[in-house]
């Protein structure tokens, strides 16, 4: 066991999807850890990208729970927030007066909702009647206002806040999506890709305002005026600020560790002190703040086995991410740069129905998709992703993929049936569970989907993957039987 130079006390610093996952897994490598994890926040562990649902109104709070870190050398500590962190004595102190020693610290203390410079607002006391959209507190506050409003409108048209749009228009309200760019989702989407997914959110009951900023919110008990660049104002009962995340670094910061975007660390999760990690939200590694949760899961897993010693050689190799759109009624996939850097042997193709949602964008260099866009119903977007997650040679008849048909319409996409998939396929984005191992757990025993999952965890993070475990389940119960294993290795 490795841990710190001089014992085994672990303390987590952040009871969030990294934090959380990183106390789940400490123990599961080294049984001799001491882990206490210390959360500002006074819920259980919770999924946050589960909030969209909820708000939306397809999961109640039961259904974002956290399976719990629990068990023997574990203590965990909700509502209680870490004030400072003294390297020199090894030590953190907390807001309720007392203070830890550590032999390793972990900082896991994610991000924080940005609250735009816009007069009227002070991030420090936001309006009754206008919130952010980060926490399960901020949740309930917005469920609570929208229970008696008529009107909302959402600040920000990037992929959280066309997920809270697309939540509060299911639950009846008229919902305006203000956004300061030219199109939506500029970080993932090109131009004709927003203006189509602009036009499939009018149909859904959400208006988008484009190339305008906010410039005043007046708030008072019974509603929300808002002011805009162009000169107009929209009244509102609602106002969701959905403007960004800033990494959480107060705490590295005043601890003279080294922070750029976020608290820089190295392919091992070392902060500028041997003997403080970080990971998640608030870690920047190779000049990157991901904020997304696949990347800090997988940051959790390497950083439980270096710290145990279980492979003090394991290295954090992030994986180029695929951003999904959680909002019923709109399938957006979209990974790489879709502007990418001018290749001069690129090929670019595209389809676009307006009219219907569709557009696709693929980028292909060398055979490899580098970048693409699925918005709408395509048949082929599972096949999309796993090429441009395995780098895998695209087929000769692009059709395949651009429009989910080909020459040979009987031909069928590798989604469309998992015995085409391979084994290196990733089935689970958030948890990079590939095909191979969902094969392995159903061999060892775990013959329904509850197995699976708890084999794998599958499907537990933004849950986009259930339609596809299902299916190799029941494919590997029609044809798995001991007469053809082999065949289903293949
Ligand atoms: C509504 C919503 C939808 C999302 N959807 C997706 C999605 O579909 N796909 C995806 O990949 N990502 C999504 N994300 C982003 C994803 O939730 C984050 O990447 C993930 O939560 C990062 O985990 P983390 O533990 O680093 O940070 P967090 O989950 O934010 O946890 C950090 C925790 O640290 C605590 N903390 C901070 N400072 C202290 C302190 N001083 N003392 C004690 N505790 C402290 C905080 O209170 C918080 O509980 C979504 C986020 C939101 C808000």
């Amino acid at each position: 066991m490795t841990v710190g130079t001089s014992g085994n006390r672990i303390v987590i610093v952040g009871h969030g999807m990294a934090g959380a996952r990183l106390a789940a897994e400490l123990p599961a490598h080294s049984p001799d850890v001491k882990v206490t994890v210390l959360g500002a926040e006074p819920h259980r562990a919770y999924n946050r990208i589960m909030l969209s649902s909820l708000l939306a109104g397809t999961v109640d709070e039961s259904g974002v729970e956290l399976a719990e870190a629990a068990g023997h050398g574990i203590a965990v500590r909700p509502g209680v927030r870490v004030t400072a962190v003294d390297p020199a004595a090894h030590t953190v102190a907390t807001d309720r007066g007392d203070m830890l020693g550590y032999d390793h610290l972990v900082l896991a203390t994610g991000g924080r909702a940005l609250v735009p410079p816009v007069r009227g607002l002070d991030p420090e006391r936001l309006p009754a009647r206008v919130a952010v959209f980060r926490t399960l507190d901020d949740c309930r506050r917005i469920l609570a206002v929208a229970a008696r409003a008529r009107r909302a409108v959402v600040l920000g048209g990037g992929l959280l806040g066309l997920e809270a749009a697309r939540g509060l228009a299911a639950r009846g309200l008229d919902v305006q999506v203000v956004h300061p760019v030219g199109h939506l989702m500029e970080r993932q989407l090109d131009p004709a890709a927003g203006a189509v997914l602009a036009r499939t959110l009018a149909g859904l009951g959400v208006t988008t305002h484009l190339e305008v900023a906010a410039t005043a919110v007046d708030a008072g008990p019974d509603g929300v005026r808002l002011a805009l660049s162009d000169g107009r104002e929209l009244e509102t009962d609602l106002l969701v600020l959905s403007c960004g995340v800033r990494p959480e670094v107060t705490l590295a910061r005043a601890a003279g560790l080294t922070v750029n975007r976020g608290v820089v660390v190295d392919d091992r999760l070392r902060t500028s002190d041997p003997d403080i990690s970080a990971l998640g939200d608030c870690a920047e590694h190779d000049g990157v703040v991901t904020g997304l949760v696949a990347p800090a899961w997988e940051q959790a897993r390497v950083l439980a086995r270096v710290l145990t010693g279980e492979n003090p050689r394991e290295r954090y190799r992030p994986r180029p991410p695929v951003t999904r759109l959680k909002a019923a009624g709109i399938d957006l996939a979209a990974m790489g740069d879709p502007e990418g850097g001018g290749d001069p042997d690129v090929e670019e193709l595209s389809f676009s129905d307006p009219a219907r949602g569709t557009y696709a964008r693929l980028r292909i260099v060398g055979e490899r998709l580098t970048a693409a866009i699925m918005l709408g119903d395509n048949p082929s977007v599972g096949t999309v992703i796993q090429l441009f997650d395995r780098g895998a040679p695209v087929p000769l008849d692009r059709r395949t993929l651009l429009l989910g048909r080909s020459r040979d319409a009987a031909a069928p996409t590798t989604t469309e049936s998992p015995a085409l998939m391979p084994d290196a396929a990733t089935v689970c984005q958030c948890n990079t569970v590939r095909k191979g191992a969902l094969v392995r757990s159903w061999r060892a025993g775990a013959r329904t989907m509850d197995d699976l999952v708890a084999a794998t965890r599958a499907t537990t993070g933004c849950g986009s993957c259930r339609d596809a475990v299902e299916g190799i389940l029941d494919w590997l119960s029609a044809v798995d039987t001991p007469d053809t294993a082999e065949e289903v290795a293949a």
